[in-house]
């Protein structure tokens, strides 16, 4: 029987004033009913060692998932694993496709064999994305000659702002930016944005601005781009556009389409005669923390909604 010991400091007030020690004992049954699995991961160039062994089961109340990592010897054991259920055990790591899952019992010892990926594009399509992509290095300046009669036909400035956000910040994977009318006619307001909406009210304090200096040709600019954008998540280019960036493409692209909306409604609100209605003092600030706490699931239920579609219209982006 496993027994957590907890302390409890309490206070006792009548009579005499005087501190009590208590020790609680809480015995938690559960234990009692798991196992463990061991095994050894090998692959054709012999035992796989820093890889993930991943056992989860769908037979519990909730999901239930154990992740460890082979040693040196490509030997591995899951802990805690209830006895009552089976479990879906498989191989995941670096330069691997996942391994096809066994079905295994707590107590069982296995062999399980890692699948070497075919090439970096089927691992890259299994192994974490965020962790696969920032591995990579942003491609060199030389390697966007520009959209002339000698350039390979990438934009020249959406490298240097691209790429200025990505070196500066390892928290992103996606950087978007856009010129829509929306945008574009924000960026020229002195003002900026406005908490005339909730979704403009979503960006309050968390949004910055960088001065127009012309096209975005000259790599000294980087430097401003990412001085400006600071740890935000969305930044105003003046008299040029909007640019999110998040740690996914769901969250730039869940960025971008509130901020757009945001500058849709602002360009809307201030094109009539109309006087225009602020919210009361600390209530955007407010708005822009409640934001903050929404479920991240939420944000992830949208996104696959978003992609179902995509897959409707055109699934060529995934090739
Ligand atoms: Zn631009």
């Amino acid at each position: 029987m496993r027994k957590l010991k907890f302390i409890g400091l309490g206070v006792v007030a009548a009579g005499c004033s005087a501190w009590l020690l208590a020790t609680i004992e809480l015995r938690v049954d559960a234990a009692d009913n798991t196992g463990v699995m061991t095994g050894v991961v090998t692959s054709a160039k012999g035992p796989e060692a820093g890889v993930w062994v991943i056992g989860e089961t769908d037979d519990l109340q909730t999901k239930f998932r154990k992740i460890v990592v082979t040693n040196d010897q490509g030997k591995f054991l899951l802990p805690e694993l209830p006895k009552t259920a089976s479990y879906k055990v498989w191989v995941r790591g670096y330069g691997l496709a996942d391994s096809k899952p066994v079905i295994a019992k707590p107590d069982q010892d296995l062999k399980l064999a890692a699948l070497l990926a075919k090439d970096a594009r089927e691992a890259a399509q299994v192994y974490p994305a965020n962790s696969w992509a920032s591995l990579l290095e942003p491609p060199k300046p030389s390697e966007f000659p520009g959209t002339g009669p000698t350039g390979n036909g990438i934009n020249r400035a959406g490298y240097v702002i691209h790429s200025a956000v990505h070196r500066a910040r390892s928290d992103i994977e996606c950087v978007m930016h856009t010129h829509t009318a929306a945008g574009i006619a924000v960026s020229a307001q002195e003002d900026g944005l406005l908490p005339l909406s909730q979704h403009a009210m979503r960006f309050t304090n968390s949004i910055g601005y960088h001065d127009y200096e012309g096209l975005a040709l000259e790599l000294e600019e980087q430097v401003r781009l990412v001085r400006d954008l600071g740890q935000h998540k969305a930044m105003i280019l003046r008299n040029h556009g909007l640019l999110t960036c998040g740690a996914s493409i769901a969250e730039a692209f869940d960025l971008m389409y509130y901020l757009e909306r945001a500058c849709q409604t602002q360009v809307s609100a201030m094109g009539g005669d109309a006087k225009l209605r602020m919210p009361a003092a600390g209530v955007a600030e407010k708005t822009a923390l409640q934001f903050k706490n929404l479920p991240y699931k939420a944000k992830k239920t949208e996104w696959k909604a978003l992609t179902r579609m995509l897959d409707k219209t055109d699934a060529s982006y995934k090739t």
